[in-house]
């Protein structure tokens, strides 16, 4: 019964075998995966891969690294594409300082706008920061999202942090960088927050944990997340795994 939170099987990573891994995965314990949106056309990607899996969910929206050309009619779109049922958060939106591949005032400007669409449409959201911290925690203040809720997808701030924002509703995501050596800060988030306020990803095709850090990254690999996070939290596996499969069915409200 995993539930993986954050993947994007649209990527041309997958070209050569997506069907076949996309068939195989529930045999490897994978329940539901949420295909997360990179722009516009991976939206309807997403969107069509939901369609076709019925374990598949889907979420709209623009990637921070993609808003440089981003335009209002976008939004109609993450709006109309929402009216499947299976469209279950925007995402995935946010700022990206380290890539800074739009400019930074551009990606505060559509990382609100899609706030707003998604208190529009009542869904929760799956928020990318990298060496954003204040000015992601800065937004999602002055919209209100704690409204809304979400996900803060492959958390890489402080614990500080990371309780600031459980306490106004968010959950903390925790993929393979939780099995790096080096990845002590956020090995310190996963012990200290509770884990009511943690969900399981891939970020797949990158990110894949230890030991296949480096290779094309698949859900099949939470298994080893899960394990790392029930070390650290000195906790079963199956406790690990019940908890985070609750917690994204209850985020993403999927019955
Ligand atoms: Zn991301
Ligand atoms: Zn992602």
């Amino acid at each position: 019964m995993i539930f993986e939170s954050h993947a994007h099987y649209d990527d041309e990573k997958f070209d050569i075998d997506r069907d076949d891994l996309l068939e195989r995965l529930p045999d490897e314990g994978v329940e539901y995966i949420i295909n997360v949106a990179a722009n516009i056309d991976s939206a309807y990607k997403c969107v069509e891969l939901a369609k076709k899996y019925d374990y598949i969910y889907a979420a709209v929206g623009v990637h921070p690294d993609d808003v440089e050309n981003m335009k209002k009619e976008d939004l109609k779109t993450i709006k109309e594409l929402s009216d499947y049922d299976k469209v279950v958060a925007v995402g995935e939106i946010g700022l990206d300082y380290y890539y800074e591949n739009s400019s930074k005032e551009l990606q505060k400007l559509w990382f609100s706008e899609q706030i707003e669409t998604a208190k529009e449409l009542q869904l929760p959201i799956i928020v990318h920061s990298r060496d954003a911290a204040k000015d992601t925690m800065d937004i999602i203040k002055s919209t209100d999202a704690k409204q809304i809720g979400g996900v803060i997808h492959c958390y890489s701030g402080s614990s500080e942090l990371a309780r600031e924002y459980v306490k106004m509703g968010f959950y903390i995501g925790v993929g393979g960088v939780v099995t790096f050596k080096n990845a002590n800060k956020l090995k310190e988030v996963v012990k200290e927050i509770s884990i009511d306020n943690i969900l399981i990803e891939t970020d797949s095709p990158y990110l894949a944990p230890v030991p296949n850090r480096g290779k094309r990254n698949d859900s099949s690999n939470l298994k080893y997340v899960i394990q790392q996070i029930a070390e650290l939290k000195n906790m079963s596996y199956e406790e690990i795994l019940k908890s985070t499969y609750e917690n994204a069915k209850k985020l993403f409200r999927i019955k």
